[in-house]
């Protein structure tokens, strides 16, 4: 297959194109690198199978040749991120959405759309199933990635049924590893960066909300079946294993050895207090199931954070 990765040189864009250029497909990597990293496709230079083109998909997108598939994973990923970046979000999760849609219409291609938990919004169904709409606050500053992304699966639908683009839908869960940047503000990342570095852990608010983490391996594997298989989506992919904030900081604190303190800090405004993904669609329909647990996860992704920054 040739397959165009948009959002390519990001975390999982890069753990994307790794994997389908590891399996024989040949790949267009597209990016701007607002943030994205191009440390994170240079080892693929030297593959004839790989290409990297560097554009804004929310303003036009173009690759010559055949495409099968189109894998749309630009936008800003982080709060931090899309905090920073609120305008772009919503543009790429829009306007880039029908760009690389049309694309796909245009040359007969998949589409699979990275979406997210964050479309069940603070949710007041726990765990979280396929079927609930979400509780989103479209006026917060969250709602830019949210709403861009819930607009980015209504799109994806009508071009489904209105033009019978072949689609599919990934709805992605709190997901680490290596290639996460240092600095991106995530509580992973910021925890293993701050217990590596012997600085205090900065938990916001008392840290009893959670999250479920789940590994970069796990995810790209559940993404590549739902590619592969015949299930349009929306489908959870992400690890059940819930645990606090607070747990996560003292599950770091062992990984890593370190003897950093706690420190609290304010919690983000709309910061969802509980999420959990149900995958039993993604079982059932895909065969897959997280397989990498979380203390053997952080210890991999804080071996490569020490070795890419020296420490
Ligand atoms: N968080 C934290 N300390 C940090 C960074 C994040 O306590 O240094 C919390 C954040 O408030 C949220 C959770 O960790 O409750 C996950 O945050 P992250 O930014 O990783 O992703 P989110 O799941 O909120 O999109």
């Amino acid at each position: 297959m040739r397959v165009v990765v948009t959002g390519g040189a990001g975390f999982l864009g890069s753990h994307l194109c790794e994997e389908l250029l590891a399996r024989g497909d040949q790949v267009v990597a597209i990016d701007n690198l607002i943030t994205g990293s191009i440390e994170n496709v240079e080892p693929f230079y030297g593959d004839a199978a790989f290409v990297f083109q560097r554009q804004d998909v929310s303003n036009h997108v173009h690759v010559a040749g055949p495409v099968d598939a189109v894998l749309h994973f630009a936008s800003p990923a982080s709060p931090k991120d899309y905090l920073e970046f609120p305008i772009q979000t919503l543009k790429v999760g829009s306007l880039g959405t029908h760009n690389c849609l049309g694309m796909a219409k245009d040359k007969g291609a998949r589409f699979l759309l990275a979406s997210t938990s964050e479309v069940y919004g603070d949710p007041e169904v726990h765990p979280q199933v396929e079927s609930y709409w979400g509780h989103v606050n479209p006026v917060g500053p969250r709602g830019v990635y949210d709403e861009a992304k819930r607009f980015a699966e209504a799109l994806t639908m009508a071009y489904h049924r209105y033009h019978g683009v072949d689609v599919r839908i990934v709805r992605i869960f709190n997901t680490y590893g290596p290639k996460m940047r240092p600095a991106d503000g995530r509580v992973v990342s910021n925890f293993l960066m701050q217990a590596i570095e012997g600085k205090p852990l900065t938990i916001y608010g008392e840290g009893q909300q959670s999250r479920s983490f789940c590994y970069v391996d796990d995810e790209v594997r559940g993404i590549l079946a739902l590619l592969d298989g015949d299930e349009v989506g929306p489908v959870n992919i992400g690890n059940p294993n819930e645990f606090t904030v607070r747990e996560l900081a003292e599950i770091v604190l062992e990984v890593t050895g370190s003897s950093s303190e706690l420190v609290f800090e304010p919690l983000p405004v709309d910061d969802p207090t509980q999420r959990r993904p149900d995958i039993t669609l993604a079982r059932d329909r895909l065969g897959w199931e997280p397989q990498v647990q979380l203390r053997e996860g952080l210890s991999r992704t804080s071996d490569w954070l020490r070795t890419m920054s020296g420490l």
